[in-house]
C-alpha cells in the first residue's frame, strides 16, 4: 500500500453532459494538511462530494486508505470526519442535542466526546440556544465540531473558515495543525482564501475549471520562489547603475517594459526610490511582490487571481 489516504483515477463528474470535474488524480498524503485550492465554481466541492460518496461520479474512480479498503463503506464512517457546504442540523434542538443524534448515529460515542468538541470549537454544551438561533460563524463552529468528535484519521472540509471571525479563523486554523502534528489526522481542506492556506498546507492541489492543474508540496514551492520589489521607472539602464553604486546591488533583473526587479535589500525601497528621483529617473510605479502562493496560483491559472 502507499501512503495516500485518499486517491483518486481519472475521477469526473458531469452535470447534464457539462464538465465539472474533469480527469482528477488526487494524491492525498498520510497524516498531511492537503488544500485543494480553486476559485468559485472550479469543482472543490463537487470533488469532496465524490470523495464521501455524496455524489457519483460520472466516471473514475476513489480509493480511500489503500487500495485494498477502498470504497466508502459503512465500516469507514467512523474513520472519516466531514464537512461540506453549510452545515446543516436540526433547527429546533441546541448544539449539544444535534451533536448526541449524530454520535448515535455513528454508532461510536464515549460521554464526554460532545463536550470536548464543543469546547475545541469554543461553543457552551451548556447553552439552551437552538441552532435556529445561531449565526453564521456559529454553525460553522457546530459544523466542525461534528466534524471532529469521532477523532477521525480523516478530516474533509470544505471551506471551514468561511463565516468565521479572525479569531476563529486563528482558533480554527491552530487546531487543525495541532489534529495533523499532534494526533497525525489528514487533511483534505478546499479554499480560496491564499493567505489562509499559506499558514496551514503542507500540499496544495490547483483545481482550475474542473482540472487539477498541479499538487505541489508548499515547502518545495517556496524554495524555488523568492521575494522581490519592482520598479517601473524611465530609464532601466540609468536604475541599474544607481543600485550597483549607490547601494551595492547585485541580485536583481532587468525585465521588459522598463522594469526592474531586486531580491536583495527589499527593505530600502523608500530609499532606492528617492535616489532613483533625485538622480532624474521618473518612478513609475514601485511595487512588493505578492504573497508567493498568490502568484504560483495567478500564474497556473493563466493570469487571473483567485478573488
Ligand atoms: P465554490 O468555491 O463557489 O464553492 P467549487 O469549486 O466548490 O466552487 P463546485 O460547487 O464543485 O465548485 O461547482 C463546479 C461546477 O459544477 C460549477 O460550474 C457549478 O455551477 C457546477 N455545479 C455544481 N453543482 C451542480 C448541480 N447540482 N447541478 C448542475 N451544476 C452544478
Amino acid at each position: 500500500m502507499d501512503n495516500y489516504v485518499i486517491k483518486t483515477e481519472n475521477l469526473t463528474k458531469k452535470y447534464h453532459g457539462q464538465i465539472a470535474v474533469d480527469n482528477i488524480n488526487l494524491h492525498v498524503p498520510k497524516g498531511k494538511i492537503y488544500a485543494l485550492l480553486g476559485r468559485n465554481g472550479a469543482g472543490k466541492t463537487t470533488t469532496m462530494k465524490m470523495l464521501l460518496n455524496l455524489l457519483r461520479p460520472s466516471a473514475g474512480k476513489v480509493i480511500l486508505f489503500g487500495e485494498k479498503d477502498s470504497g466508502f463503506g459503512k465500516r469507514n464512517y467512523h474513520r472519516i470526519g466531514s464537512m461540506i457546504e453549510a452545515p446543516a442540523f436540526y433547527e429546533n434542538l441546541t448544539a449539544k442535542e444535534n451533536l448526541e443524534i449524530l454520535a448515535r448515529l455513528r454508532g461510536r460515542h464515549r460521554q464526554d466526546t460532545i463536550e470536548n468538541a464543543l469546547f475545541v470549537v469554543n461553543l457552551d454544551w451548556k447553552s439552551k440556544k437552538l441552532f435556529r438561533e445561531y449565526s453564521l460563524g456559529m454553525k460553522q463552529r457546530l459544523g466542525l465540531a461534528a466534524a471532529i468528535m469521532h477523532e477521525p484519521e480523516l478530516l474533509i472540509l470544505d471551506e471551514p473558515m468561511n463565516g468565521l471571525d479572525p479569531i476563529g479563523i486563528c482558533e480554527t486554523r491552530k487546531y487543525l495543525l495541532q489534529l495533523c502534528r499532534e494526533k497525525g489526522t489528514t487533511i483534505l481542506i478546499s479554499s480560496h482564501v491564499l493567505n489562509e492556506i499559506e499558514q496551514l498546507a503542507d500540499v496544495i492541489g490547483v483545481i482550475h475549471k474542473g482540472a487539477l492543474l498541479e499538487e505541489t508540496n508548499l515547502q518545495e514551492l517556496y524554495r524555488h520562489r523568492r521575494n522581490y520589489a519592482e520598479f517601473e521607472v524611465s530609464e532601466v539602464n540609468k536604475a541599474a547603475l544607481i543600485l550597483e553604486r549607490m547601494f551595492s546591488i547585485s541580485d536583481y533583473a532587468i525585465m521588459g517594459g522598463n522594469k526592474i526587479r531586486l531580491y536583495e535589500k527589499i527593505d530600502k525601497r523608500a530609499a532606492i526610490n528617492s535616489s532613483f528621483v533625485k538622480e532624474g529617473i521618473a518612478v513609475e510605479k514601485v511595487s512588493v511582490s505578492a504573497g508567493k502562493l498568490e502568484e504560483y496560483f495567478t500564474e497556473l491559472v493563466g493570469g487571473e487571481g483567485i478573488g
